[in-house]
């Protein structure tokens, strides 16, 4: 498998890229207001506090929006094409971009699993089991 850490230089970026090849979505909760947010900033955007932990997303949400890539962004990654990119509300209360299947619509639940993408492993959004 692809290191996938030195794919960002952001030393938060690589801290949730490692937990998703792990199979885990991290999200950070502030220890002064208990805000949630998503993505990792390492400091609240709501109050400003620098108190903030990871915490770990149980992967389980509801479609916001979801459309279909049919042109990817570089020609390696145009034979995943036809696929499927989400927003997804996670149960903890924060919002992410990730892969979905191209059945579902918005409002369905999902549960996140974790598939190669390019030189990633990514989350990817499907119904419950
Ligand atoms: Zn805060």
């Amino acid at each position: 498998m692809t290191d996938t850490a030195s794919l960002s230089a952001d030393p938060l970026a690589r801290d949730w890229w490692t937990g998703v090849a792990d199979g885990r979505i991290g999200y950070e909760v502030c220890r002064d207001c208990n805000a949630a947010q998503f993505y990792p900033r390492g400091r609240c955007t709501a109050c400003g506090s620098t108190r903030v932990e990871t915490r770990q997303a149980a992967g389980n949400g509801t479609i916001f929006s979801i459309t279909v890539v049919h042109r990817p962004p570089s020609p390696a990654l145009q034979a995943f094409a036809p696929y499927a990119i989400a927003l997804v509300d996670l149960d903890e209360g924060v919002r992410l971009m990730a892969h979905a299947d191209p059945a579902l619509w918005i409002g369905a639940r999902v549960r996140a699993t974790f598939v190669p993408f390019g030189e990633r492993i990514v989350p990817r959004f499907v119904a419950p089991a």
